[in-house]
């Protein structure tokens, strides 16, 4: 029975379940789930899930197969560093000056409209 419980969920060749699937304690080196990868400064770069690991919740009440998907580590991009974030590059300043108000708004100004979304807002009203 335990033996049972512990291949339940294993299934490299995605046979059953659709595609790769794995236990917790059995997964590959290389995959990684989105909290995985956060972890790890990396985001999965447009890949698609390539497993998935199933497991049975532990909360109270009827047991619940809980998913997450896996993400291949070798085809994962470098996350966008949160010193990037919070001190944008000045060389966007003149992107981000509205020509209607002449404020430097913080964001880069949608070019289709040439002025901030307020000025556009009010232009529209
Ligand atoms: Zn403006």
């Amino acid at each position: 029975m335990a033996r049972r419980t512990r291949t339940r969920f294993w299934d490299p060749s995605g046979n059953r379940y659709g595609i790769p699937t794995y236990p917790r304690k059995k997964i590959p080196p290389h995959l990684r789930t989105l909290r995985q990868l956060a972890a790890e400064g990396l985001r999965p770069g447009g890949q698609e899930p390539q497993a998935q690991v199933l497991w049975c919740s532990r909360l109270p009440g009827p047991p619940r197969v809980r998913a997450a998907y896996l993400y291949d580590v070798r085809f994962a991009l470098p996350k966008r560093s949160r010193r990037t974030r919070t001190t944008p590059p000045k060389v966007n300043t003149s992107r981000r000056t509205c020509s209607e108000c002449l404020t430097d708004v913080g964001y880069v100004l949608p070019r289709h409209l040439g002025v901030c979304l307020d000025c556009a807002e009010e232009a529209a009203a």
